[in-house]
């Protein structure tokens, strides 16, 4: 790996080589991929990506810890369209808003730019099975990155994951189980089952392969708005992998001399399970707390990277806002409504997020926002019927449409 110096201990500052089944460090601090940016500002540039032809994740590859001869994966990941979102940006109030459509990645969500790394980093380690806990998304990802590769794969989800990203699971072919309790207790049981059967690990927190994946989100906003920073970037956070490859992606193009400023994250967490916002907002230690929120994706009591999250946060001097279920399911009509932009919960929830930092005074209303949506409603379309309603219900005859319209307040 031409451009990676190693890896080092976020917490203790140990470092280790970057071989390929890197887990966390000795002190149990999470790892942080280190890189040689004067190396990098050699070789690579805007101006060679001007030329690159490759609309993947993959374009980024200098800044990315994989080998140079290793293929890239089959599955299409990254390069999700930016839509510049005046419709909704209108509504809202903002001066100027951005929409990141992650949602339309292969298995329709932001996790499969992590799992097509770990996928790479499962082939270079030689394995021939790769497992995880998660929500949802990350299994979902893992599963059909793995089987496009010819993988096998073991997932291990909370039984409160929606049935769409199961079905996903099955169809790509997962061993999947449902563990009755909560997203705790199913990592804890698929970090015993890994240790015993020695799969490759894909959990977020643990692989320090991951958020170096997740970190292409951001290379691709900065290039996609021809490298002029925006002032914030605002996205959801559950175990805090997410937005802390946002970070990480931003600094790396700062520190290749890509940008010349930083924007301000704006951390989205739901009201009733915000542990990683709460410590931000209080200055104390993050503690645990219920997972009681119907974006399941962020439904994360016991975030496994809160560290780097809010490390990241303070940082950015960014913002953290807490959103209600209410709010989450307002923010998925109005962005479908708005911008024909379909999110699942916790994917809508950076757009609650914004509305709500607006009305809050938090962000001035002369701002440039992007706004990632993380995860496509379809996976879960029970709460897609929640947030927008049942259709109207007709028989087959114009007299009765006429009237359905009539008692629907509905004028063609
Ligand atoms: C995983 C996920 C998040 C949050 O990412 P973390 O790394 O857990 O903070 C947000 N939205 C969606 C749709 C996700 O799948
Ligand atoms: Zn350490």
């Amino acid at each position: 790996m031409k451009y990676v110096l190693g890896a080092r201990c976020v917490r203790c500052g140990r470092e280790y080589a970057a071989v390929p089944g890197l887990t966390t460090c000795a002190c149990g601090g999470i790892l942080d991929i280190q890189y040689d940016y004067a190396a990098i500002r050699r070789d690579f540039s805007p101006r060679v990506l001007e030329g690159c032809r490759d609309w993947s994740m993959w374009r980024y590859r200098p800044f990315l810890p994989v080998e140079e001869d290793s293929p890239a994966p089959p599955l299409r990941v990254g390069w999700s369209p930016l839509y510049r979102a005046d419709n909704l940006a209108r509504t809202l109030g903002l001066k100027t808003l951005y929409v990141k459509d992650d949602g339309l990645n292969p298995t329709a969500s932001l996790k499969d730019r992590a799992s097509a790394l770990a996928v790479v980093k499962a082939m270079e380690a030689g394995a021939d099975t790769v497992a995880c806990s998660s929500t949802g998304n990350a299994a979902s990802s893992l599963a059909g990155n793995a089987a496009a590769a010819g993988l096998r794969s073991y997932i291990f989800v909370p039984a409160r994951a929606p049935k769409g990203k199961v079905a996903q699971l099955r169809i790509f072919g997962a061993t999947v189980v449902s563990v009755e309790g909560s997203y705790e207790d199913t990592f804890e049981l698929s970090k015993a089952a890994i240790e015993k059967w020695g799969w490759y690990n894909r959990n977020a927190a643990i692989n320090p392969y991951l958020s170096e994946g997740k970190k292409t989100v951001s290379l691709e906003i900065m290039e996609q708005l021809g490298w002029h920073v925006p002032d914030y970037i605002a996205l959801s956070v559950g175990d805090g992998c997410t937005i802390a490859g946002v970070w990480k992606g931003l600094k790396d193009l700062a520190s290749a001399g890509f940008i010349d400023k930083l924007p301000r994250l704006i951390s989205v967490q739901a009201e009733g399970c915000c542990p990683i916002n709460r410590a931000v907002q209080t200055g104390k230690p993050w503690a645990p707390m219920e997972e009681d929120t119907l974006a399941d994706s962020i439904a994360v009591g016991v975030p496994r990277n809160p560290d780097k999250a809010i490390g990241a946060i303070r940082e950015s001097h960014g913002v953290a806002v807490n959103v209600s279920d209410g709010e989450i399911l307002s923010a998925m009509g109005l962005l479908g409504r708005t911008q024909g932009v379909f999110g699942e919960p916790a994917g809508a929830a950076g757009t609650a997020g914004v509305k709500k930092a607006l009305e809050l005074g938090l962000i001035p209303a002369d701002s440039t926002v992007v706004s990632i949506v993380t995860g496509n409603g379809l996976k879960d379309v029970a709460n897609g019927v929640k947030a927008a309603g049942e259709p109207l219900s007709c028989p087959p005859d114009m007299d009765a449409l006429l009237s359905v319209f009539r008692r629907a307040g509905i004028a063609p």
